[in-house]
């Protein structure tokens, strides 16, 4: 099966740059899918450049005639579902449904977007002084960058893409080198079209060069990063020497707490079901599991029928519910969580080791009893392996479900009302799910706290990160 042909896009034409090549592989069979052209440093300054002239061209359109156009990509993304979401697979490994369905959520957020751009409001502040009119307006940020990871080769990057272009920004994008395909295609829906050249630019390079080359220009406003806390931090640093507002979305370590008074079958499936989409490889995904001691045996069991369900493999073959690891380096990643967790104690309830030796496919793995001290515990698995422990008090577990720094989302199943309403306001993260797996929408606000992140994306906090106030004061009126 063809993949996709691979450019980056700069200045609104599709180039091959002047950089080395890198290959692209596809992580269920190890195959090389094809050659990603990388940018040179001209090459980057020629797209932040590109972005300047774009963004006057694009913002001085009206949100309305903007909302067009963005409705027109996404159609065309539609148009294409069937392809863009085999390409997704092949180069990322989630199923072929579970590729549709983030194409979908593609779709939903250009048309927020699209949409709610016409409702960048400003207000007109009642005067102090006669005669006078003060209009507080809002104005897009300016040109923008951003850097996305690969988990969601879709969603992490029309984020960015639909909430700079709703807003009236420009932007200069670096996907991941890993799952570039997806990216292009949503870039060449805006281009298809009819986006001015330079709105949107696509690049792909060696990471760190690319981001620090981008970053020290003083033409990008705003920076909006998708990936891990440790590189967040890098990045947000050298967006500081110019003053670039941030967006970070970073990682996250999702406690999942079980009382008693729960309905326990229902939670372990929802929370088996959530655990192992994307083979564990989602920043909100549940990835400590802390069960009520009545209720507990009845868990792991639940969990454990339904982590043995599912089927392993290619995400191109029928029937296939979970896929492989994106690269052969998460491989001893996650032994390494499942050895160190075993060693201090855990019990391996299922899974726990590699599945073959060709694709980076490993185990839907569930591990009981495990210590708070094991590592899976305290540091982001982001893969398919589950650990789970018993609790006996409310404030006992709070703590524990608090404890890491990585506030981006938190789990409770409760019947009890006040309980809940005690944990909406005690768990420390920006997404609470209450009896619900579901914290992310296009309209909702979603963002992490603490070493998580800060700013949102999503809902009308994600428009108001891509734009800024001013005052304008008028007297003889
Ligand atoms: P990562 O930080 O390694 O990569 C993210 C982006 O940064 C990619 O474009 C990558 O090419 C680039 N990058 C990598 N190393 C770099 C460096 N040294 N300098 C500059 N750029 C660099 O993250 P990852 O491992 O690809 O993704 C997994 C992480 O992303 C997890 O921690 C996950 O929780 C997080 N994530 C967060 C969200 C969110 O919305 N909060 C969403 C998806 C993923």
């Amino acid at each position: 099966m063809s993949y996709a042909e691979l450019d980056m896009l700069i200045d609104g034409k599709w180039t091959k740059g002047n950089g080395t090549p890198m290959d692209v592989l596809n992580p269920a069979t190890e195959e090389v899918l094809g050659s990603l052209p990388t940018a040179t440093d001209a090459d980057l300054d020629a797209a932040v450049e590109a972005s300047q002239r774009g963004f006057e061209a694009w913002s001085d359109m009206t949100a309305l005639a903007r909302q067009k156009m963005m409705e027109k990509a996404a159609r065309y993304i539609e148009d294409n579902i069937e392809t863009i979401a085999r390409n997704l697979t092949m180069e990322m490994g989630k199923p072929v449904a579970e590729s549709k369905g983030e194409l979908g959520f593609v779709l939903d957020v250009i048309r927020w977007y699209g949409e709610e751009g016409k409702r960048a409001y400003g207000r007109v502040v009642p005067s102090r002084f006669p005669g006078t009119r003060l209009i507080a307006t809002k104005e897009p940020v300016g040109p923008t960058c951003a850097f996305v990871a690969w988990n969601f080769p879709g969603v992490n990057v029309v984020r960015k893409i639909a909430g700079a272009l709703g807003a009236g920004c420009s932007i200069v994008i670096k996907p991941s080198e890993e799952t570039p395909a997806t990216a292009i295609a949503i870039a060449r829906a805006f281009q298809e079209a009819g986006v001015p050249d330079g709105t949107i630019n696509v690049v792909f390079g060696d990471p760190a060069a690319v981001s620090s080359r981008v970053l020290a220009s003083d033409i990008p406003r705003k920076m909006s990063f998708t990936g891990s806390t440790a590189v967040g931090k890098l990045l947000a640093k050298q967006a500081a020497e110019t003053l670039k507002r941030c967006t970070m979305e970073l990682g996250g370590h999702a406690p999942v707490l079980v009382f008693d008074d729960a309905d326990v079958e229902a939670a372990a499936k929802a929370a088996a079901g959530s655990k192992y989409r994307n083979a564990g490889q989602v920043c909100i995904s549940p990835t400590r599991f802390y069960v009520q001691e009545k209720v507990y045996g009845d868990f792991v069991d639940a969990f454990e029928a339904a982590a043995k369900a599912i089927k392993v493999g290619n995400g191109l073959e029928d029937g296939v519910q979970m896929g492989p690891l994106v690269a052969d380096r998460r491989l001893p990643v996650m032994q390494g969580f499942v050895d160190d967790a075993v060693a201090r104690g855990a019990t391996l309830v299922t899974g726990g080791k590699r599945i073959g030796n060709q694709g980076y496919f490993y185990e839907p793995t569930l591990l009981k009893d495990v210590p708070e001290e094991a590592e899976i515990m305290n540091e982001e698995p982001f893969g398919p392996v589950a650990p789970v422990a018993s609790f006996k008090t409310e404030d006992e577990i709070i703590a524990k479900a608090n404890k890491v720094k990585v506030g981006l989302a938190s789990y409770a199943f409760t019947s009890d009302g006040e309980r809940a309403g005690r944990l909406s306001k005690r768990l420390n993260t920006g997404l609470v799910g209450l009896n619900s797996m579901n914290v992310s929408t296009p309209e909702t606000p979603f963002g992490g706290v603490d070493e998580s992140g800060y700013g949102s994306e999503g809902g009308v906090e994600g428009l108001e990160a891509f734009l800024r106030t001013k005052l304008v004061s008028e007297t003889g009126i």
